[in-house]
């Protein structure tokens, strides 16, 4: 059945993060941006870990919260609201739990997936590499099996939570003229990772972003996850599904560019009227208003899919890619709106402004989202 309503425990859920990122974020948010990429603020990691928030698909079993991807969308929409680079956290975790989740065994959840649950720490996904991420098949980070260890080289690059992780889910090949047949996910601790740089970004700057290399890393091989050959499906199931969240992180900062204008909009006065007064602004707030709706509903609708377990592909690559056109088309016209005022690097909408222009890029490139669509039309 279709509805547009969420759930009693879902609008609670909503209403609660709304009331904590109003409070504890949002005043702040301009300081989360401006501080930048080399220091990382653990107080904001904190906050959403006392409040059960930090990786909030770990299942109630492993002492999370067990959110669906409806449930998480909705959540991560509203921390992003607040600030993009802090949602950008919890998806790059929640990216580094899903192979353990779908593929590991029991010892791996048990051992992996509680401190998460429990602890305002960080865990980090590892897939890109140096010369590029668009063609996944191309890996050439090894894993190669010695006695009960297994040994990990290569560079990994762009990794949220990098530097600042207890482990990164690293996507490594057994055999680099296998390919895909190849792939395996491990789990690597942090004593046995190089933070060679942390990049410094033109948005999402609250969220740390490293370049990690293992040179010999040596991880017990129990921290190899799922069967041999399992790797390449693995990948894919956690890139389709990861990709609905990372469109709700861009609806997030096109909601609050669209009411920080509004705003400004219906306040700000010129030849003695509200400016919104205007149908030159007040139209432009109302296509705002329509294509943030209709993004978000593309992103429900790729999350309800993933829930149901259907078939999602098409409909997270679609849900990834207009919503970054978007948060990107929204920002620019917020700007326009708001005149030299949003122009100016230390107002809120300058900062979402850069902060949209990642959507284009994470969880593949728009052009890769298209290649992925085409494939399915
Ligand atoms: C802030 C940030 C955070 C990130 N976080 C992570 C993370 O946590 N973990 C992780 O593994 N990665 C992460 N990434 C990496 C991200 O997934 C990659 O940047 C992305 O997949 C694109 O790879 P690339 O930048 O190397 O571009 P490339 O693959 O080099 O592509 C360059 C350009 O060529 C285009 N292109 C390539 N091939 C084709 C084709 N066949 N047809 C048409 N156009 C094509 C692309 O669309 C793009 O415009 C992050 C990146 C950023 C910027």
């Amino acid at each position: 059945m279709v509805g547009f309503s969420l759930s009693a425990e879902q609008t609670d859920l909503v209403m609660s993060v709304r009331e904590i990122v109003e409070k504890h974020v949002v005043p702040v948010a301009l300081e989360m941006d401006t501080r930048g990429d080399d220091s990382f603020d653990w107080r904001f990691i904190k906050l959403l870990s006392d409040h059960q928030l930090l990786a909030p698909n770990i299942p109630r079993e492993y002492g999370g919260r067990g959110l669906d991807f409806l449930s998480m969308a909705v959540l991560i929409e509203e921390i992003s609201r607040g600030c993009a680079g802090l949602a950008a956290c919890m998806v790059g975790e929640i990216h580094a739990t899903i192979p353990i989740i779908l593929g590991g065994n029991e010892s791996q959840k048990e051992l992996h997936l509680p401190v998460l649950a429990a602890n305002p720490v960080l865990a980090a996904f590892g897939l890109t590499e140096p010369k590029g991420g668009s063609d996944v098949k191309k890996l050439s980070t090894t894993v190669n099996y010695k006695e009960d260890d297994v040994i990990i080289n290569g560079t990994k690059d762009y990794i949220v939570n990098g530097a600042v992780s207890e482990f990164v889910t690293v996507c490594a090949s057994t055999d680099v003229d296998q390919s895909r047949s190849s792939f395996r996910f491990v789990i690597v601790p942090r004593d046995q990772i190089e933070v060679s740089t942390v990049r410094n970004k033109m948005g999402i700057k609250y969220c740390n972003t490293a370049q990690l290399v293992f040179n010999k890393s040596n991880v017990p091989a129990i921290n190899v996850i799922g069967a041999e050959g399992g790797g390449y499906l693995l990948l894919n199931q956690t890139l389709e599904c990861g990709r609905a969240l990372i469109a709700a992180i861009q609806v997030g900062i096109a909601r609050a560019a669209y009411e920080m204008t509004l705003d400004f909009a219906q306040n700000h006065h010129q030849f003695e009227q509200p400016i919104f007064s205007n149908q030159g602004v007040s139209f432009p707030l109302v296509e705002m208003a329509t294509i943030i709706d209709a993004a978000r509903f593309m992103v429900w609708r790729a999350c309800w899919l993933v829930d149901q377990g259907g078939d999602f592909t098409k409909a997270t690559s679609m849900a990834r890619l207009y919503a970054s056109s978007v948060s990107h088309k929204v920002t620019s016209m917020a700007i326009n709106i708001m005149g030299a005022i949003g122009y100016t690097t230390d107002n809120l909408i300058n900062v979402y402004y850069r902060d949209a222009k990642v959507g284009s890029i994470v969880g593949g490139t728009d052009n890769v989202q298209r290649m992925i669509v085409a494939s399915l039309l």
